[in-house]
């Protein structure tokens, strides 16, 4: 079943695909599945309300089920900071490199024992009659003194769990430990019993 995720992160797209392909779903971009999809103001004060803004809206604009998942870094020594801020905390939304630079800053002084902190993801999907599914993931892990690895995106680099950061992690390692992992096996333990509904009632 093809649904619509709201996200124009491709390597989000991909993560999802990974994670929820043993499922049968087949995660479609808005371009993808030619749906304009204008950006949605993320309002929200917790990733679980902004997850459900964007798959309402995009259920809403495509007819199609849609997939939006809501994620960010929150770090302990900031008192939860980035947190739903996480993509804009620089300033200019997405620029990775000014993000990470920082957060290195703000941590500067931080010794290792506080260094703590949490990936957090939500995921909900919106059906078109009107169900919706909502799960969150976490993954723990210490904010580094420097980037490391190539892999990933966004605080990857900067984001250890053990020796490691997620940078440098395969895909399908940073799938079997990360937030969104954890939140997308969430919903792949959810999905088929609403698929089962959907079936006979609509053609999706
Ligand atoms: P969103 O697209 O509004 O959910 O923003 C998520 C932001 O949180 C991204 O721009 C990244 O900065 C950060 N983020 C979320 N998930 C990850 C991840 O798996 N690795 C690294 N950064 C992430």
């Amino acid at each position: 079943m093809d649904f619509l995720i709201a996200t124009h992160n491709l390597k989000k797209r991909d993560e999802l695909q990974r994670i929820l392909s043993p499922l049968g779903v087949h995660v479609l971009t808005a371009d993808e599945a030619g749906v304009d999809l204008s950006d949605v103001d993320e309002t929200g004060t917790t990733f679980l309300e902004n997850a459900l803004l964007k798959a309402r809206s995009g259920c809403k604009e495509s007819g199609m089920p849609c997939i939006a998942d809501d994620s960010g870094l929150c770090v302990d020594a900031l008192d939860g900071a980035p947190g739903v801020y996480s993509a804009r905390f620089a300033g200019e939304h997405g620029n990775d490199k000014k993000n990470n630079d920082k957060l290195l800053g703000l941590l500067e002084n931080v010794p290792d024992e506080k260094r703590t902190a949490k990936f957090v993801s939500a995921v909900a999907c919106v059906f078109p009659d009107g169900r919706e599914c909502t799960v969150e993931g976490e993954c723990k892990g210490k904010i580094g003194y420097a980037p490391k690895g190539e892999g990933g995106f966004g605080y990857d680099p900067l984001f250890f769990v053990g020796e490691r950061s997620f940078a440098e992690l395969l895909p399908e390692e940073k799938d079997a430990v990360s937030h969104r992992g954890n939140a997308l096996r969430a919903l792949a333990d959810k999905l088929p019993a609403y698929l089962e509904d959907t079936k006979g009632t609509e053609t999706l």
